[in-house]
């Protein structure tokens, strides 16, 4: 992507990185040197809709509330379940949500020569529409920020093996991307929010692991992966919005 500035790493940033204690660093600790080295310029990408993000969010929060920055991005197909997350995470929590909307000329352009529904027809389409929905909003977002922090894990499905505590993120202008769930499970995950009464989304009650825009989620089976209800008609190593991975122009890197 052209329209994110590339960021100057810092020498000494890059070098922790490298040096790879930091990937087996708590998500406490990891969150720490995040907010040391990059505050105010460091927020939670959430999405409302697993409970990795409501979970590292809280505990943003126990270490330092006033460096806690969270920004979504609102598609305009989300389901009533994940408005109401927010607004029950802005109560809880006393926080402002930096919420981004997709450009309304970009989604009517689309629209207009696709129809509402073009995600079901190709995949292709649907990263077209994932791009315009997500990708363009998240490069806003992200034009203010030097790092960013995600609730992946490479348990959640086999395109996100790869996952490392922080990384360079070279997709989006060389920012500082932390996850620091890594080394986490679902069943840690789950078993954290419940202890603390963290907020999550109502849907995952319903069979949801994972929810994204309303016509692109569904329930799962027990025992299916994480992410197989999220655009279930496509094959596995193709399910990624693009958020993570890039929007290529020929889609190959989504
Ligand atoms: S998840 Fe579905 S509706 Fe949402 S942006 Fe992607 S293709 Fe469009």
């Amino acid at each position: 992507m052209n329209f994110v500035e590339r960021l100057q790493v810092p020498e000494q940033v890059l070098e922790e990185v490298r040096n790879g204690a930091i990937h087996s660093w708590s998500a406490e600790k990891i969150l720490e040197w995040g907010f040391d080295h990059f505050a105010p310029r460091i927020a939670l990408s959430a999405s409302f809709g697993s409970p990795e993000g409501m979970v590292i969010f809280d505990l943003m929060h126990r270490t330092d509330p006033s460096r806690s920055r969270l920004f979504t991005i609102d598609t305009g197909r989300l389901p009533q379940q994940t408005y109401d997350l927010m607004d029950r995470i802005r109560d809880r929590y006393g926080c402002e949500i930096e919420v981004f909307f997709p450009r309304p000329e970009q989604v009517e352009q689309m629209v207009r020569r696709e129809g509402l529904n073009l995600f079901y027809e190709s995949v292709e389409k649907r990263q077209r529409c994932c791009r315009v929905r997500k990708g363009e909003p998240l490069e806003r977002a992200l034009g203010d920020l030097d790092a960013w922090i995600t609730g992946l894990r490479p348990g959640q499905s086999v395109t996100r093996r790869a996952v490392r505590a922080v990384e360079i993120d070279e997709t989006h202008g060389d920012r500082i991307k932390l996850n620091p769930l890594i080394r986490w499970s679902r069943e840690d995950v789950e078993s954290y929010a419940n202890q603390n009464q963290v907020p999550v989304n109502a849907l995952h009650a319903q069979g949801y692991p994972s929810v994204g825009c309303a016509p692109c989620s569904r329930a799962v089976e027990p025992g299916e992966d994480l992410r197989s209800g999220r655009w279930w008609w496509e094959n596995s190593e193709t399910r990624e919005c693009g958020i993570h991975t890039g929007f290529e122009s020929d889609g190959s890197g989504i």
